[in-house]
């Protein structure tokens, strides 16, 4: 029987990677919220309403109507892109500019109550994991199965660091740990929805697992 599995956690703490692999395994549905989060974010960039300086709270959530947000199954990646008013932004939503503003859209009550909506209209049908930091707090709190994973912060900028390398982006590794913390403080101490392990979610370090390892704990506990 198909259920619904939650994976909360801080940024980069290679939370997508296992997921997934997991909805592959299970011949699940992966739903990446994060992604829903930055495209937001890349929307106020693309149209002013951010920069570093600069915030039009109002003007974002007057313009959510505007907001599109769709995923679209891409067979050869084997998971589905995100799509921002018909376009295509997988790739333009990881860069560390959207990194670094993406905690401060997702502080926004309203962008918040859109994203959740959509996010549990996904979710209804059984057999998805879903990825984020309120999954299995407020998205699905009746998820069967929920994960909490953590990773030293040094641990998870590395990873970031790397991945930002292999994408030809130019950061330094300071910046990124700089944004990894900086994200975290953002997501863990802001008043709605913040960060925390859910009561019933089982807390996973993989500072020190290699992925198959995490991957078959996860499995694992999806068999039972
Ligand atoms: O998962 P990812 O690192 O891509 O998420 C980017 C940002 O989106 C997080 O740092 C957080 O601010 C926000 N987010 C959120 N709730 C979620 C998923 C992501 O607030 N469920």
């Amino acid at each position: 029987k198909k259920i619904t599995i939650a994976i909360d956690g801080f940024s980069s703490t290679g939370k997508s990677t296992v997921a997934k692999q997991l909805a592959k395994a299970l011949n699940y549905v992966y739903v990446d919220s994060g992604a829903m989060y930055r495209a937001v974010t890349l929307y106020a960039m693309q149209h002013g309403i951010i920069s570093e300086a600069y915030f039009n709270v109002d003007r974002l959530v007057t313009e959510l109507d505007h907001v599109q947000i769709g995923f679209k199954y891409n067979a050869t990646l084997g998971f589905a892109e995100v799509y921002l008013n018909g376009k295509n932004v997988e790739n333009d939503i990881r860069t560390l500019e959207v990194s670094q503003h993406v905690s401060r859209v997702a502080e926004i009550s309203e962008v918040r109550r859109m994203l959740v909506r959509q996010q549990q209209v996904m979710g209804k049908e059984k057999g998805v994991v879903m990825d984020g930091r309120d999954i299995g707090t407020v998205v699905f709190p009746d998820a069967e199965l929920k994960f909490f994973m953590t990773a030293s912060a040094e641990t998870r900028a590395k990873r970031r660091y790397k991945e930002l390398l292999e994408r030809h982006e130019h950061v330094s590794y300071e910046d990124v740990l700089k944004n990894v913390m900086s994200r975290d403080l953002i997501d863990s101490t802001r008043e709605d929805s913040p960060l925390i392990k859910a009561q019933d979610a089982l807390e996973i370090d993989n500072s020190d697992m290699s992925l198959v390892a995490q991957f078959e704990k996860l499995y694992n506990m999806a068999q039972r």
